[in-house]
């Protein structure tokens, strides 16, 4: 005998990060919000971390009740203890750390001095470490930790030398960091974006070219378009969830292919 379906049976959705405490750096922004946003849709609560205060008021009026801005500067190290005491205070101890907050510095060997080189490794690399360094005593075991990577580390593009080799050190942390937090059973992975639509990709190009330009690039991308935030917040969701309990010092490649791929 057939039991009739019942039209008003709503499928019961199980949130993977239900009451999770999650701190997003650069949440206030391109593929950071997406994270926040992705998590926030999986039940997580918690901070994100940026410096502009306009962004960081915009981006948690969208994020809800259960999300707070911190003003705050990544390559600061009191200012990272102030973000990870203040968000144990109001929220308990931290199940889910991103350390997302990064960016490029263009030129070459022969063009980029002292200046940039300190400014590129603080910002892409010294702020990864010390992100994680200051959160563990505020760290739940068990924990995850997401750091955001680049398919820069992975081809030498022109210009971005700096910042590939910042970023290739990020890749090597999620598996020395996952060596040295074993005992605590916190995992680290990173996840690689290819080129993704954010406020940052706009900076380099000037606006009446944007279109035209991105649509280029879109038929660069052996997938056909360029990445979306939500597509890294996606794979986000995934590894701060227990769905990814047995991947840990990984690197996810959400780059459309771009990496690895010859088009
Ligand atoms: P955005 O410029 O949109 O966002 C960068 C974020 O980092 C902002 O929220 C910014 O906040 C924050 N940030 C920058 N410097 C600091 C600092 N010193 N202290 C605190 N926060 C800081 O960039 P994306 O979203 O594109 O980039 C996010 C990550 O993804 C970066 O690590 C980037 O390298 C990586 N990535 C991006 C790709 C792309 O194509 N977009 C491709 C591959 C990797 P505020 O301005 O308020 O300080």
């Amino acid at each position: 005998m057939k039991v009739p379906l019942r039209n008003n049976c709503k499928k019961i959705e199980k949130m993977s990060l239900k009451n999770k405490v999650a701190v997003i750096t650069g949440g206030n922004s391109g593929i950071g919000f997406g994270i926040a946003e992705a998590l926030k849709n999986e039940g997580a609560k918690g901070v994100i971390v940026g410096r502009n205060q306009q962004t960081l008021d915009s981006s948690v009026v969208k994020l809800g009740d259960n999300f707070i801005a911190i003003n705050a500067d990544v390559t600061n190290l009191a200012d990272l203890e102030r973000v990870f005491k203040e968000t144990s205070e109001k929220f308990g101890k931290i199940d889910v750390i991103v350390a997302n907050a990064g960016g490029g510095t263009v030129g070459t060997v022969a063009t980029l001095g002292e200046a940039e080189f300190d400014q590129t490794i603080d910002l892409n690399l010294k702020s990864v470490y010390f992100t994680v360094n200051k959160a563990l005593p505020y760290m739940n075991d068990g924990g995850s930790i997401i750091l955001i990577g680049s398919n820069a580390a992975h081809r030498a593009y022109p210009n971005f030398t700096l910042y590939g080799a910042a970023k290739s050190a990020v890749i090597f942390f999620a598996k020395a960091f996952s060596s040295d937090l074993l005992g605590r059973k916190i995992r680290v992975n990173v996840i690689t974006p290819g080129t993704t639509d954010t406020p940052a990709f706009d900076k380099f190009i000037p606006e009446d070219q944007i279109d035209v330009i991105k649509t280029h690039f879109a038929s660069e991308m052996p997938i056909g378009r360029i990445g979306q935030p939500s597509d890294i917040g996606k794979t986000a969701v995934f590894l701060a969830s227990d769905d990814s309990s047995f991947i840990l010092g990984a690197e996810i490649l959400v780059d459309g292919g771009m990496s690895y791929l010859a088009k």
